[in-house]
């Protein structure tokens, strides 16, 4: 396979803290032998083990990119042992534009790993990662929220492997992360994603939801910023003591925790997030807009749990993921 055709300002052997970019070729109208720079911090300080963190893998998803920016900004090499390597703005065409896929070629980046070297810019990107960045990491952590169109409680995450050693070694990582919410997720399809990507590589990898709805709270940038810092600790790579906090587990056993939408209309969800429902306990209604005097469709909970994910915009379609429900599993 061809090289690939994003070249970098950093030297990833070098001590001590370099900021530079990603050059991403892009030729196009406005700039014919252009390329895209997208922002990297390398901070490293002697032998130890390589943390890759990451944020706007979806352009519309705020915490990991504010969390990581500042990380890029104060975190200095005596602080470490090893390697951090920092990319707060993944997909940086999407997260330019505000939108969770790329405007230039509509390219979802959580959806096309292992990327191409000769594909649009969303593969070269996701190519620079498979081949560059996640073979030189040790510890992995993408921190994604819900996006403008998906509300969560925050929950950091980990997935159901194969191999029961390294899974565990993930699920150490998740809650060392201390989110309130500490989720094993079980994917829709999990075909394409960079956490595939990684977890194939037999790296420790954890990623996030934290809240939603298109911007930060207070609330949920703190939770970013003591997770990263968590993390780190926990690699081994930050000085520091870990920040404790309570996390409730929950887990999906089956795909009978997402509530998928079948109508078009108005969406009232009838349960707040993070609040508990039975089986059965009507979740939300979708009213018609097309006209008056209708009932609307209702949407009841296929099982007992927390309700963990939203449906965020006041609109929703068929298709539309509307709610998650997690159980605890302790
Ligand atoms: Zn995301």
């Amino acid at each position: 396979m061809q090289d690939t055709p994003i070249t970098t300002d950093v030297d990833y052997a070098a001590e001590g803290v370099q900021h530079g970019h990603l050059k991403l070729p892009y030729s196009h109208d406005d700039s014919a032998w252009g390329s895209i720079p997208i922002p990297i911090t390398v901070v490293a300080n002697g032998g130890g083990p390589t943390a890759l963190l990451t944020g706007a893998n979806h352009g519309d998803e705020y915490e990991g990119p504010t969390a990581l920016s500042k990380l890029a900004a104060s975190l200095a090499p005596a602080q470490v042992t090893g390697r951090v390597i920092i990319v707060p703005f993944m997909n940086y065409p999407a997260f330019r534009a505000g939108r969770r896929t790329s405007p230039i070629d509509a390219g979802n980046l959580n959806r096309v790993f292992p990327g191409r070297p000769d594909g649009g810019v969303t593969e070269k990107i996701a190519d620079y990662f498979q081949r560059v960045l996640l073979p030189m990491s040790d510890f992995v952590l993408d921190v994604h929220s819900g996006g403008r169109t998906l509300e969560f409680v925050p929950f950091a995450a980990a997935h159901v492997l194969t191999d029961a050693a390294q899974q565990a070694r993930c699920v150490a990582a998740m809650r060392a992360f201390a989110a309130p919410y500490s989720m094993m997720l079980l994917e829709i399809d999990a075909s394409g994603l960079y956490d595939t990507a990684a977890e194939a590589m037999g790296k420790v990898f954890v990623s996030t939801e934290l809240g939603g709805g298109g911007s930060t709270t207070p609330y949920t940038v703190e939770i970013a910023e003591t997770g990263v810092h968590n993390f780190l600790v926990h690699a081994g790579i930050k000085a520091g003591e870990l920040i404790a906090r309570d996390s409730v587990s929950l887990d999906m056993p089956d795909a009978d925790c997402y509530l998928a939408c079948e109508d078009e209309g108005l969406l009232e969800m009838c349960v707040e997030l993070g609040a508990w429902v039975q089986a059965g306990k009507l979740v939300a209604r979708v009213h018609r807009t097309d006209r008056n005097g209708q009932a609307p469709a209702e949407y009841h909970a296929e099982r007992s749990g927390l309700l963990a994910g939203r449906h965020f915009p006041g609109l929703i379609k068929p298709g539309d993921f509307l709610a998650l429900i997690a159980v605890t599993s302790d």
